[in-house]
């Protein structure tokens, strides 16, 4: 397992992405920047802002489908210009192909990597085990509720072990109790992955109980307005930390700068 130490040696870690100058535009509309920032290898970042900001569009960036107007978008260095592999993507649509079970559905990204068969069918059980989905391999999406779809998403991402997970409210859809069982599940994912994980979210209270850092997004075109550190311990207790008087401190000022009307 990875040992996550929050404030210990962060300021050393790595960047692994950089985004810098950067504009995005759709035909004559200025969607977002110029935004520049950094995000440092393990880290979890939290992205909020208003609706039609461009937070998709950053997160889109970075997985190679969009190129920047203007400025560089760099990955390990490098200027993303093609897909990214190294990239695990999960929003709160339900991509499951409706003819495939369980299973085949986790199975898709490794055929399409072209895993080697053994090293396929491995991937997908510990997928499967790590998402609580034991028992449910041969079952079909239309016989799921929505947060086992969503942990059919997360296992199938999980499954080729991406670098980078971009979240984009990936659990919006799901009630509040279920969002909190997922939170907890998706701080494990990062705790044991190690992985870097950005997360688009509207809720501020998901952003800084999973966050070690939330950046708010002006309205569009979206910049960065604060960028806040969540110095809260790890790790955390989904429930409890709700009650440490910094949670609410932190909500505070995000809610100050999201500038709410
Ligand atoms: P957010 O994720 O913050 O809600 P998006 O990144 O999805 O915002 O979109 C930012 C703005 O760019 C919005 O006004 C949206 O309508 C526009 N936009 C996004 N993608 C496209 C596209 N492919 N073509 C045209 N406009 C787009």
């Amino acid at each position: 397992m990875v040992q996550r130490s929050p404030g210990v040696g962060d300021a050393a870690r790595e960047t692994v992405i950089e985004f810098d100058g950067v504009v995005a535009r759709f035909a004559n509309l200025h969607a977002m920047g110029p935004t520049s920032l950094s995000v440092r290898r393990g880290e979890f970042l939290a992205i909020v802002g208003p609706s039609g900001c461009g937070k998709s569009t950053l997160l889109n960036m970075i997985a190679g489908t969009l190129k920047p107007a203007e400025g560089e978008v760099r990955y390990k260095g490098k200027v993303v210009d093609a897909l990214n592999p190294d990239v695990g993507y999960i929003t709160q649509k339900n991509f499951c192909l409706p003819w495939r079970t369980v299973e085949a559905n986790i199975r898709l990204p490794l055929e399409f990597r072209k895993y080697p068969k053994a090293d396929i069918e491995k991937r997908v059980t510990e997928a499967i085990e790590k998402v609580g989905l034991k028992g449910f391999e041969k079952a079909y999406p239309k016989q799921l509720s929505g947060g086992m779809l969503q942990r059919v998403m997360i296992a199938r991402t999980l499954a080729y072990s991406p670098d980078i997970y971009l979240m984009d409210e990936p659990f919006g859809s799901l009630d509040a109790q279920l969002r909190l069982k997922m939170h907890d599940e998706v701080l494990k994912l990062w705790q044991e992955t190690g992985a870097t994980f950005l997360f688009v979210t509207h809720d501020l209270q998901e952003a800084i109980t999973l966050a070690d850092r939330v950046i708010v997004f002006s309205k569009r075109p979206g910049r960065p307005k604060l960028v806040l550190d969540i110095d809260l311990p790890r790790p955390r207790d989904v429930i409890g930390i709700q009650t440490d008087p910094a949670f609410g401190e932190y909500f505070k000022q995000l809610w100050a700068a999201l500038d709410v009307h």
